[in-house]
């Protein structure tokens, strides 16, 4: 009795032995069936269609439930192994009239099939003896049509090559187009792995070349290269197709060793992305087993490396567990995309123990209607591989965004470093110019005062001699009798006198200069209404000047005015004037005032005549008082200098008797600078000078509203 089940529905028909009644069977609604079951079979006899036509001259029939190999059947009393050959037969009855196809799949290790006494496909050569016979395997389809509503199927199988013989898959059975649509669809799956494989594993091998130091990419890539060749060689074994006469023996290495090298592959690879996980021992152990195995594939015969091939699935086990268990670990321990990686790997683990078990002796040998249900491709370690791959790109890609992100971190912070660093540079040299710059200037200064200390030094002892001389001539006049005459000699002692009052003011004028530049002298700063300031300079100087006959003109402070671009002067009022106060040390400033009158007094070859203005500026911030006389004027190389200590110009010669030393200016220009404000000269040979110098004003808020 023969059990067929139909791949869709599972329905169940029962037939008698070698053929199964589908007048039931409706290929529109049930689809295709698998044609498992009890076959007709013929040990070591080689039937063909013709053969059933007089069965007298048949041996007797076994029975044998596809799909499984002949390994292990017990045939006369014998238990058979893979090599020999044989005759399968089996019919189908009360079809319906039309055409229909068969899925034939691979078959250990070459067939002859007959359907309705024609042949209609075949792989390899089927011969009785190993030197023959000729192992190839072709999946195929083939269309036809029931003769009588009845198909016959004869196939012939030899196999002296491979460990297990026959047809260890299920043949499917259907409507011829829903045939071909399986086939196209398997072939189109099969393409879509390999190529899809290919450019994962041929890109990660680029991505190793472009980055040696990372050898996850290596490993990985060879992997997905191994998985795409051995996609082509399962499956529609497509590869055949491109290349007919392709080695069976050559192909079967490829597929095997694909499998043998995947294993220590994934190691490494789990290896090289957690390190600290994975034991380099027992990956180097797995390596070496890996690659004995691979040896052993690589140049014994199909039927050598076959019979060790459950020993090697065995060992897949272990390394399957020992894997599970780094998974379990790395997930515990939070690796870096720890989850992910092991997620890809748990299906492709789970993947994989499908293909083993499809392709173990264990599941070839024997007929596990069950299992074989459960179990029903055996190439779905390549979709567990994609599926992995894809996990895996999402680590690269999750790896590739995260070096971007640091290398656009670092460049950015390269980048203010190197701005900062611009910056700084340019800060410092500017700093280290300016230094420069002021250090050629304080050794200018320090040159230029070295030499106005010479001058200085030279101009006092010239200063000092020419009294010292004449004070010793007046001496040495009296002491040695020259001068005899009572009133003479008063006359020179009165002249030593002055000499010596001259040479005290000297050095008092120095001492004070000095002290006035070390800022050792106290200012005592009052606040004085600038009407107030101009009474005490007019009481104080105007009954000298008249005495000593110099004219001395005190003009109305005012400001300038500006109207339609003309310029006007405008005298300020009394009461504008009382309300503005200056700060001023009064002392100081009679003492600058002293020193500008006493000297356009001195430098004045006529009637003196002494002018003096105040002018308010800068919006009534600054009080300018200017001192005009009708001197002999300043040569215009000397201006520059006469605020200089010890300077004294080329004209002061001509004045009589004068008893300058060059200092008055100098000390002036202290003392206004201790006020805030600044002095400055105009002046024309012959005509006169005139002296400005400034004074800060307050109340300015209080006088401009008014
Ligand atoms: P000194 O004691 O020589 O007058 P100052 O410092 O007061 O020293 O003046 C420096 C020099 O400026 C004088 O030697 C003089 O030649 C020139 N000077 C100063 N005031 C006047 C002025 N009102 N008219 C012409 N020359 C002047």
């Amino acid at each position: 009795m023969a059990i067929c089940s139909a791949s869709q529905s599972l329905m169940l028909y029962q037939t008698n032995q070698g053929s199964l009644d589908l007048s039931e069977w409706d290929p529109d609604k049930n689809g295709i069936m698998k044609l498992d079951g009890q076959w007709e079979f013929y040990w070591e006899k080689l039937y063909t269609p013709d053969s059933f036509i007089d069965k007298d001259q048949l041996t007797a029939p076994e029975y044998i439930h596809q799909p499984r190999a002949w390994n292990k059947l017990i045939v006369n009393g014998k238990e058979l192994s893979g090599n020999g050959y044989g005759t399968y037969r089996f019919r189908l009855l009360n079809l319906e009239d039309r055409i229909y196809g068969i899925k034939i799949p691979r078959v250990f290790t070459s067939y002859r099939l007959w359907v309705n006494g024609d042949q209609l496909a075949s792989a390899g050569k089927v011969e009785t003896n190993r030197s023959e016979m000729i192992p190839q395997y072709l999946p195929q389809i083939a269309y036809f049509k029931p003769v009588d509503n009845q198909v016959e199927i004869v196939i012939q199988v030899a196999n002296f090559r491979h460990r297990s013989g026959g047809i260890l898959d299920s043949i499917r059975f259907g409507d011829f187009e829903q045939i071909t649509d399986m086939r196209n669809r398997a072939i189109a799956f099969d393409l879509f792995l390999f190529g899809s494989l290919f450019i994962i594993g041929f890109y990660h091998i680029i991505l190793y070349l472009f980055r040696i130091k990372d050898r996850t990419n290596l490993y990985f890539g060879i992997y997905a290269l191994l998985i795409s060749a051995r996609t082509l060689l399962v499956g529609e074994i497509f590869l055949i197709y491109l290349i007919p006469h392709f080695s069976w023996e050559f192909a079967h290495k490829i597929q095997t060793i694909a499998y043998y090298i995947g294993v220590p592959l994934v190691v490494l690879f789990m290896k090289s992305t957690f390190p600290l996980d994975v034991s380099k021992r027992l990956s180097k152990i797995i390596v070496i087993i890996g690659a004995a195995f691979s040896a052993l594939v690589l140049f014994t015969p199909a039927r050598i490396f076959n019979l060790v091939n459950p020993l090697y699935q065995l060992f897949t086990f272990v390394v399957i567990s020992y894997l599970l268990y780094i998974v379990i670990k790395i997930i515990i321990k939070k690796r870096e995309n720890s989850l992910i990686i092991g997620l890809g790997l748990l299906v492709f683990i789970i993947f994989s123990i499908n293909d083993i078990v499809f392709l173990s002796t264990w599941m070839a040998d024997a007929e596990h209607t069950l299992l074989r249900k459960i179990i029903t491709r055996g190439n779905l370690s390549s979709y567990g591989l994609l599926i992995f791959v894809f996990t895996q790109s999402i680590v690269l890609a999750k790896k590739f965004s995260k070096s971007f992100t640091t290398v656009e971190q670092l460049s950015n912070e390269l980048k203010t470093i190197n701005v900062s660093l611009e910056e700084k540079i340019s800060e410092r040299t500017k700093a280290l110019e300016l230094s420069r710059a002021g250090m050629y200037k304080a050794y200018q200064s320090a040159i230029e005062s070295e030499q106005a200390l010479v001058d200085f030094t030279q101009n006092i002892s010239h200063d000092l001699r020419t009294p010292i001389t004449a004070i010793k001539g007046y001496i040495n006049g009296i002491l040695d009798g020259i001068i005899k005459d009572e009133d003479q000699k008063k006359k020179y002692l009165l002249r030593t006198k002055d000499r010596i009052d001259q040479m005290t003011n000297m050095v008092q004028d120095l001492l004070d200069l000095s002290m006035l530049q070390t800022k050792q002298i106290n200012f005592t700063f009052q606040r004085i209404s600038i009407d107030k300031f101009i009474n005490i300079i007019s009481e104080k100087y105007s009954l000298d000047m008249a005495s000593s006959n110099v004219t001395f003109i005190l003009n109305q402070p005012f400001i300038r005015n500006m109207a339609d671009q003309v310029e006007s002067i405008v005298p300020l009022s009394d009461e504008t004037i009382s309300s503005l106060e200056i700060s001023i040390d009064i002392e100081k400033l009679e003492r600058v005032f002293a020193n500008l009158f006493s000297n356009s007094i001195k430098y004045c070859a006529k009637q003196p005549e002494i002018m003096l203005d105040f002018e308010l500026i800068d919006d009534f911030n600054n009080l300018v008082i200017k001192v005009t006389d009708n001197g002999i004027g300043i040569p215009p190389e000397d201006l520059p200098y006469i605020f200089d200590r010890s300077y004294k110009t080329s004209s002061n010669q001509m004045v009589d008797g004068n008893t300058s030393n060059g200092l008055g200016l100098a000390i002036v220009k202290e003392i206004i600078a201790s006020h805030e404000g600044i002095i400055w000269v105009e002046s024309k040979l012959g005509l006169g000078s005139c002296f400005y110098f400034t004074l800060p004003v307050h109340n300015i808020e209080k006088n401009k509203s008014r």
